[in-house]
């Protein structure tokens, strides 16, 4: 009988005690575990009330779900800020391009109607207007067409496609221009298959060609090849025109930028930005080998396989 009062009286004791223990400890399990949502929340509210998102939520390391929540969050800031990034810089590249042109326009107008003058003077300014004014056209064109591609990415279908046929008709097209009295052949194998879109793979042909007549020499030659070698598809546009130097080639697929053989202004550097969207949208890789003054040879690689996942 006194171990059982002794029993109820140590309970008596022992159990609230052991009440409030768990209750307090399960409080501060409970207050750690939520930190970090508490964290991911606090973050989001501040991204989405001052749009800064470099803001990061740092919860430290670990491999529980909460943090790999936290980790894909940062990874989607991370992204959403890459693209806003890109955005800002894309609208900035894009006036600053449009507003040296529209400057020469301007001054040339306020130089001629600033008083009378010689009809020579107006022809020659009237020249200059007319080649800026071209320039700004192809310019709008060729942004409308790189962003009407960026957006719609998805709109573009893929079919299967006889290349072969598709780089004949573009290289017989092409020949005819003849600039330069640049000469262009090909050969297009033998009925090579492949899903693509069929608008997109003749405007990158296309490009790569014009680059290869703008940058070509005089009684050049361009050579077009498609081949199919082992599980991939190879596309070669080669020339043996000017060349990219080493420094310039790195950069020559980043939109807007022309390398200093370029400078006579004749084109917008959008042409390969354009060629690299359109490979990747195809899952293609490309490279590029250059000696200046001896030409260049771009690669586009399709991986053969891709043939099945009609998309
Ligand atoms: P652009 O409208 O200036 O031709 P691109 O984006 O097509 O713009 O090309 C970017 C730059 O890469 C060009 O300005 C030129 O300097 C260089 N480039 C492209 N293709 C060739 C080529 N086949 N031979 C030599 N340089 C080239």
């Amino acid at each position: 009988e006194g171990e059982i009062s002794s029993i109820s009286r140590f309970s008596l004791i022992a159990l609230p005690i052991l009440l409030v223990l768990s209750v307090t400890g399960g409080y501060l399990i409970a207050k750690k575990m939520l930190r970090p949502i508490q964290e991911i929340s606090e973050a989001a509210s501040h991204i989405e009330k001052g749009g800064d998102l470099k803001k990061r939520i740092e919860i430290g390391n670990g491999k529980d779900e909460l943090h790999q929540l936290a980790n894909s969050f940062n990874e989607m800031f991370k992204r959403l800020d890459e693209s806003f990034e890109t955005e800002r810089r894309s609208t900035s590249d894009a006036s600053h391009e449009l507003r040296t042109p529209m400057a020469v326009i301007m001054a040339q107008c306020e130089f001629i109607l600033e008083k009378d003058r010689s009809p020579e003077e107006y022809k020659k300014a009237l020249t200059v207007i007319n080649r800026q004014s071209k320039r700004m056209t192809v310019l709008i064109n060729d942004m409308l067409d790189y962003t009407r591609m960026e957006m719609k990415a998805d709109s573009y279908e893929r079919q299967p496609l006889d290349l072969s046929q598709l780089v004949r008709s573009v290289c017989d097209d092409m020949a005819l221009i003849r600039d330069k009295g640049i000469i262009l052949s090909y050969d297009a194998g033998d009925s090579i298959q492949y899903c693509a879109n069929r608008y997109l793979l003749t405007r990158m042909l296309g490009n790569l060609i014009s680059n290869a007549y703008k940058y070509g020499k005089e009684n050049g030659h361009i050579l077009v090849l498609l081949e199919r070698k082992n599980d991939e598809i190879l596309l070669h546009v080669e020339d043996d025109g000017i060349g990219i130097s080493s420094e310039d080639l790195p950069h020559i697929f980043d939109r807007f930028y022309r390398a200093d053989n370029s400078r006579s202004g004749k084109g917008t550097g959008l042409g390969l930005s354009m060629v690299k969207q359109i490979a990747s949208f195809h899952g293609a890789d490309i490279e590029v080998e250059s000696t200046p003054g001896k030409g260049s040879r771009f690669t586009i690689r399709f991986a053969f396989t891709e043939e099945k996942d009609s998309r």
